[in-house]
């Protein structure tokens, strides 16, 4: 059965990010589609059923373009509605900057010294939370089924549900959910659990999330918890937890890396590749501290003074992303990534070889999976991600089967392909640099039987999987108040 199928009411999507960003440039105002993993997943799920999406309208022209708040989108044929909330620039900075990136996004990947909490920007996340549920609850009709997202709209279940009892909510969480005595530190804890509880249905990447968020409801709010069912009864409600490991659309990538323009540069790259008689590795990574950049380029430094038969022999693109620049802490990594990439490659390089070769910018989806088709290896080593689509990714984009991938043990995504990639643990250069040299020691015989196994994995769990998990279990919940 579609996910279109499994829909029996109708659809308000509700995400920090919006689809589509109105810019205003030089040469007139521009429609920019994101394309992130769900984004992209969702938006051409709307454009079939029609509905409503709200969303922070962040792009420089998207007042103009949207009269009352609203834009029909796919602007060139449009489907569904996109609802804009607008933010003044105290409203990003409180709610999108300092509470959700300051304060739970590094709390909620486990790294308490960087979470950083004022009372200040919790009154502005609330108010925007209220804003959106606002508009969420406006333009819901009778009996629809609302989807949000993630830390930045943590009250926005509970808010809804006060005006709109008769809606049913599914929230996705998609960072880590860390454990109680982690989680308690934020200063308004119970506040955000009493938020999400608001949902029908909540998501979480694994189930090691799922437990770590019962056991913080059981705790922090003293309520009974049903471990065996994933249940928790709040006030007059069930609600469900779960896990629905986020993924990709497996068949998508594997068309798209091979159609006859991506395959040609494929081919390209292989031959430079083959000539050379180089291995050729790729990273990709906003350039976040979750992602464990500086800590792996200390272990590729370890790797070349352990291994030196790897000199001159590996081509390692790493791919960096400068991401959130509205904050100050994420300049000043940046800049400390590029420092020392420069380091490892003044210690290693020769005249006609250079260890790191670095893009500093984003790639556009069919070169990054021309990319990942074209690799040999790929490395994923966050210190902790809630799933990491990147790994992901590579393995779909893997139609020729001859890579391995290097992943973090406690990156999401490793729950599902623990078994076939090499497991590495970000924070142990010299394991990290022997692991990387067992994996580039196996039989090509053996790297394509892992990846093998993988991609079958992946191709009976990709984002429709996903969706339709989520949805079905939505259904089952709505159904059992009526
Ligand atoms: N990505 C991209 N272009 C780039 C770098 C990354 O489109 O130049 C995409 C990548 O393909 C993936 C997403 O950004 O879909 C990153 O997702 P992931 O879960 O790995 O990490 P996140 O950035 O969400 O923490």
């Amino acid at each position: 059965m579609s996910v279109k199928q499994l829909i029996e009411a109708p659809l308000v999507v509700v995400t920090n990010r919006e689809p589509y960003i109105d810019e205003s440039s030089d040469h007139g105002t521009q429609t920019v589609q994101r394309a992130g993993g769900v984004v992209s997943a969702l938006d051409p799920l709307m454009q079939e059923i029609g509905g409503q999406w709200i969303a922070w309208g962040s792009g420089s022209a998207d007042i103009e373009t949207s009269p009352g708040g609203k834009r029909q989108v796919p602007p060139e044929n449009p489907r569904y509605t996109l609802h804009r909330i607008i933010l003044n620039q105290e409203e990003v900075q409180g709610y999108y900057a300092k509470y959700s990136n300051q304060g739970l996004w590094p709390l909620s990947h486990m790294l308490i010294e960087r979470a950083q909490f004022s009372r200040r920007a919790w009154q502005i996340y609330r108010n925007v939370n209220q804003k959106f549920a606002r508009r969420a609850s406006s333009v819901s009709p009778q009996g629809a089924w609302i989807f949000s997202h993630d830390y930045q709209l943590s009250l926005l279940p509970a808010f809804v549900r006060k005006s709109r009892p008769d809606v049913a909510i599914a929230h996705f969480w998609h960072i880590p959910w860390p454990p109680h005595t982690i989680f308690r530190l934020c200063p308004q804890h119970a506040e955000i659990l009493r938020g999400l509880l608001g949902a029908d249905v909540l998501g979480f990447q694994s189930d090691m999330d799922v437990d770590n968020f019962i056991n913080t409801v059981e705790r922090a709010l003293k309520v009974s918890v049903d471990r065996d069912n994933k249940t928790i009864a709040w006030q007059d409600r069930v609600v469900h937890v779960k896990s629905f490991p986020i993924s990709v659309d497996f068949h998508a990538i594997e068309e798209l890396v091979q159609n006859p323009r991506i395959s040609s540069w494929v081919r390209g790259i292989r031959r430079h590749v083959e000539r050379r008689d180089q291995i050729l590795g790729i990273s990709v990574d906003r350039a976040d501290y979750t992602k464990g950049l500086l800590p792996r380029l200390d272990a590729i430094k370890e790797f070349y003074a352990l291994y030196p038969q790897y000199r001159e022999k590996v081509t390692y693109v790493q791919v960096v992303v400068p991401s959130r620049t509205e904050v100050a802490e994420y300049r000043v990594l940046y800049d400390r990534i590029a420092k020392k990439i420069q380091e490892v490659n003044k210690q290693f390089q020769s005249a006609t070889w250079i260890p790191l070769i670095t893009l500093r910018h984003s790639i556009d989806r069919p070169r990054l999976m021309g990319l990942f088709r074209a690799a040999d290896f790929a490395v994923v080593s966050s210190l902790v991600d809630g799933m990491n689509l990147v790994s992901k990714e590579f393995v779909a984009a893997q139609v020729d089967k001859r890579g391995v991938l290097l992943l973090s043990e406690t990156a999401g995504a490793a729950h599902e392909l623990e078994n076939e990639a090499f497991p590495i643990n970000p924070l142990d250069p010299e394991g990290f640099a022997n692991t990387l040299h067992e994996a580039l020691s196996i039989s090509a015989d053996e790297r394509s039987l892992r990846i093998a196994r993988m991609r079958e994995h992946l191709q009976n769990h990709t984002i429709y999987e996903w969706m339709a998990d989520i949805f079905v279990t939505l259904k089952a919940a709505a159904q059992s108040y009526v």
